[in-house]
């Protein structure tokens, strides 16, 4: 490839919209751009990235026993009918109508659709174990796009679904899914994690999400610093704490203060001379159309994930303004346990129950109780654990320190049970002649917030430094002065020599500065430059840079292929 012939728009400025490294850095480095929100072109940089994610992923999966094939992006709304989805998948699908007036949506993910092509042709217990797969654009219209590649709402997916007659052999693919993304990221160049995910209504430790360690992550992960449990922070455990006991009373009064516009725990608490761990927040939610509060301790969150599972809701979100008004007779910010009508149902942390002398909403605008104590002033509502761990809390398996930190999910793998099978009519016939629903898993991966995190953890004040793996471009020769026929044909005769030995080489033949060439080589994280210059011509000799280390090698012509192959590898 010659440069003066490609596509590479490279920026000089920081684009405005980009908020972390990777997002600024695609953009700045011509891989990527923005069509619309979360739409993007992918540029012939960026799209040479992808490609080598694809192409690495695929080799993986084709090792692991999963067979390709491809399904289409418009899926039909029979199929999601079926399945129950149609109406429970909410906003990210987008629907729409054919020219006869038949709804139709765009793959959010394909479960309906391999599940329908399976019903169609497996028989029995022979035709089973099946692991197909595809990678594939999908379409979520995402509440909050962002991020560039790592959360757009049209993006580029693997996805595989495996079919099983047992348990055991479910458990195989399950671990032959896991073997192999642990390939593929360690191949991409990922410092990542395997952590113990939320399975939402299926329960059991039957999901692993793949978290690329960054700050930037969207997910947080408890890890635990002694022992090796590491789970999605909607997932992780809280035990009870021991100590006092609960409902034990405390020797305060109960009063009712005035707090008036103190609403946050923070106003709250600072008003009263209070910790936030002293205050009980009470949020309101609406699941499946009834309202619930939720009651944690002022400095903890509720967990959404895990109140769901409690409450065995389908659906779950906070109760607007008004809703909170009408329920609480008071405006957000002062709801409390103390009067909230009969049909709200209470639900409180376990760590509420230890909690005495306490300050919570009054459910009267301008208004906290403070003293408060469970038995004496009120009856004990029900304790769960709802809440998200801390760094305060134990390992819920040894009970060890936790460590949170951030993750980018790059990738998903699920134990589905027989959900769509069942629903859909999927059946084997059994060694018995007994029909069965066939067992499913399926396994994701997100090819270009993969590609994207590569970026998010590889990068300097320079710009990117790919892993060799998926760059774009392994290799670039820059020629300091294109104009010397004898130095162009001599960083020619390079070109031809490394692509030829089927080496990815870009040939830097821009009249332009040199300063300029390295700026941009340097940006678009080339791993390797060839710099030919006047040595070239007098001594045989060239540069080779390496772009992770910055370091520069005076290297004889004939020696330049070996250099580059022992820095690749
Ligand atoms: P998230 O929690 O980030 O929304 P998810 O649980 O919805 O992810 P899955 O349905 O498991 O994701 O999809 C499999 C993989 O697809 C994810 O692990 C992720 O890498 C990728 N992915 C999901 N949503 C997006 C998106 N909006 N943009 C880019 N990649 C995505
Ligand atoms: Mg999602």
């Amino acid at each position: 490839m010659r440069y003066s012939n490609y596509f590479i728009p490279t920026l000089k400025e920081v684009p405005a919209e980009a908020e972390i490294a990777s997002h600024k850095l695609m953009l700045r480095a011509g891989m990527i751009r923005k069509v619309a929100s979360g739409l993007y072109t992918y540029l012939p940089l960026g799209l040479r990235s992808i490609r080598k994610v694809e192409a690495i992923v695929r080799q993986e999966m084709n090792r692991a026993g999963s067979i390709e094939l491809l399904m289409p992006i418009v899926q039909p709304a029979e199929l999601w009918h079926e399945s129950g989805r149609w109406d429970h998948y909410g906003k990210e699908l987008l629907r729409f109508k054919d020219r006869h007036g038949r709804n139709f949506c765009l793959g959010p993910t394909h479960e309906e659709v391999i599940t329908d092509l399976v019903r169609k042709h497996i028989r029995s217990y022979r035709d089973l174990p099946l692991n197909l797969y595809q990678i594939q654009t999908k379409f979520r219209d995402e509440i909050r796009p962002r991020f560039g590649l790592m959360r757009a709402r049209e993006f580029i997916m693997k996805d595989a679904y495996s079919f099983s007659a047992t348990e055991a052999s479910l458990d195989d693919i399950y671990q032959a899914m896991y073997r192999a993304y642990c390939l593929i990221f360690e191949r991409c160049g990922l410092d990542f994690r395997a952590v113990e995910a939320d399975t939402g209504s299926i329960g059991g430790h039957a999901s692993h999400e793949f978290m690329v360690i960054s700050e930037t992550g969207e997910d947080g992960i408890a890890c635990c610093a002694s022992c090796s449990y590491a789970a999605n922070t909607e997932l992780a455990e809280v035990k009870p704490m021991d100590g006092t006991g609960p409902f034990e009373p405390g020797t305060s009064e109960l009063k009712k203060v005035e707090t008036p516009g103190k609403k946050s725990v923070d106003e709250v608490t600072i008003f009263l001379g209070k910790k936030a761990m002293e205050l009980v927040k009470t949020l309101i939610f609406i699941a499946d159309e009834r309202p619930v509060a939720a009651l944690v301790r002022g400095d903890h969150e509720v967990n959404e994930v895990k109140l769901k599972r409690v409450l065995g809701a389908e659906s779950l979100e906070m109760a607007g303004a008004e809703t909170v008004e009408k329920l609480t007779g008071a405006p957000v910010g002062f709801a409390g346990p103390i009067g909230l009508p009969m049909e709200v149902r209470v639900v409180a942390d376990h760590a509420v129950a230890c909690m005495k002398d306490f300050v919570a909403g009054a459910n009267e605008g301008d208004a906290h109780f403070v003293g408060l104590n469970w038995k004496r002033d009120i009856e004990p509502p029900e304790f769960h654990d709802i809440r998200v761990i801390t760094a305060h809390d134990p390992c819920p398996r040894c009970g060890g320190t936790i460590e949170i930190k951030r993750g980018i999910e790059v990738g998903h793998i699920f134990k589905l049970g027989t959900k769509y099978t069942e629903a859909m009519g999927a059946t084997f016939l059994d060694s018995n002649g007994k029909a069965r629903p066939i067992i499913m898993g399926c396994y994701g991966i997100g090819i270009g917030r993969t590609a994207a995190a590569a970026i998010e953890q590889n990068h300097d004040e320079r710009g990117i430094i790919f892993p060799a793996p998926i760059a774009p471009f392994e290799v670039i020769i820059s020629v300091i002065n294109v104009k010397d026929k004898k130095m162009m044909s001599l960083a020619e005769g390079i070109y031809v020599a490394l692509s030829g030995s089927g080496i990815d080489v870009v040939l830097d033949d821009r009249d332009v500065r040199p300063g300029v060439k390295f700026k941009d080589s340097e940006l678009i994280g080339v791993p390797v430059r060839v710099t030919v210059g006047k040595k070239a011509l007098t001594e045989g000799i060239v540069e080779v840079t390496d772009r992770s280390t910055m370091e520069t090698r005076l290297v004889g012509c004939e020696d330049v292929q070996c250099e580059i192959e022992s820095i690749l590898r």
